[in-house]
């Protein structure tokens, strides 16, 4: 018996705004910090279960506002990324991590060969096929999705404050994230924004962008945003405005295709 999910709790992708009409396509991976039942707490304490390394606290907020804005669907995942990261391919050991930052996941030392693919099969697979039918489904009637993942990140990381605010990342397609850069450089925001920070591309955190963007030729950017800006909806809200400042900007920006 290696069945993962009960019925009960239903599958692992939500979509939401799924006939949008915006070109805007967003994912967020590390949306919830739900565990399946079976799975019990995987041995780590409720304050761990609560954190960063259990799911990205305020990200999904900020998408939602997104897509309302834009127009755009939605792809999330409902279950803590410490079950199975779904920005990590299968054979990365990120996928289902045994330490995460200071903790501990005894629940994944303990698992066994059978339990690990289960993981993959009823909560990567599911998210992998859902993303890529979606942007299959859009190319073949003739529109140009805009990848857009969205994370945030915790401000303290091993003892060692960030400074950076907002991460804008990509792999070898950079189109949009240089017009976003671009965009972000006029005028004076206030916020501390850089390319591929916190992580880059060799921290492996690209797997999204090249499997649903690099791989379909779309248009792709990976967003990290420090947790502490969006903890509330007010701070959300702000976030989400200016976002969709640089999205847009950065999108008018690219060649029409
Ligand atoms: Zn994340």
């Amino acid at each position: 018996m290696t069945g993962l999910l009960t019925q009960a709790e239903g599958g692992p992708v939500a979509i939401e705004n799924a006939d949008a009409k915006g070109e805007f396509l967003f994912v967020c991976e590390h949306a919830s910090r739900r565990l399946p039942e079976r799975l019990g707490t995987l041995g780590l304490s409720e304050e761990a279960l609560e954190s960063h390394i259990a799911w990205d606290p305020g990200a999904l907020a900020v998408c939602r506002f997104l897509a309302k804005r834009l127009d755009a669907t939605l792809v999330h995942q409902r279950f803590s990324r410490l079950v199975y990261d779904c920005n990590r391919p299968p054979e990365s050991d990120a996928a289902t991590p045994v330490v995460s930052e200071v903790y501990e996941v005894p629940g994944n030392r303990m698992m066994s060969a059978a339990e690990r693919r289960a993981r993959v099969d009823e909560i990567y697979l599911p998210f992998k096929e859902a993303v890529s039918q979606l942007i299959s489904d859009r190319r073949a009637s003739g529109r140009r999705p805009v990848l857009v993942t969205m994370h945030s990140f915790t401000p303290v990381y091993f003892g060692e404050p960030r400074s950076v605010e907002i991460g804008i990342l990509h792999d070898a397609d950079s189109r949009l994230a240089d017009r976003m850069l671009a965009a972000a450089a006029v005028g004076d925001v206030g916020y501390d924004i850089r390319r591929n920070e916190p992580y880059g591309p060799a921290d492996g955190v690209t797997h999204s962008l090249i499997e649903y963007g690099i791989r379909f030729g779309v248009p792709n950017v990976m967003i990290e945003i420090r947790n502490d800006l969006i903890r509330n909806e007010i701070g959300q809200r702000v976030v989400a405005d200016y976002l969709e400042g640089l999205l847009t900007t950065g999108v008018a920006a690219l060649p029409a295709k």
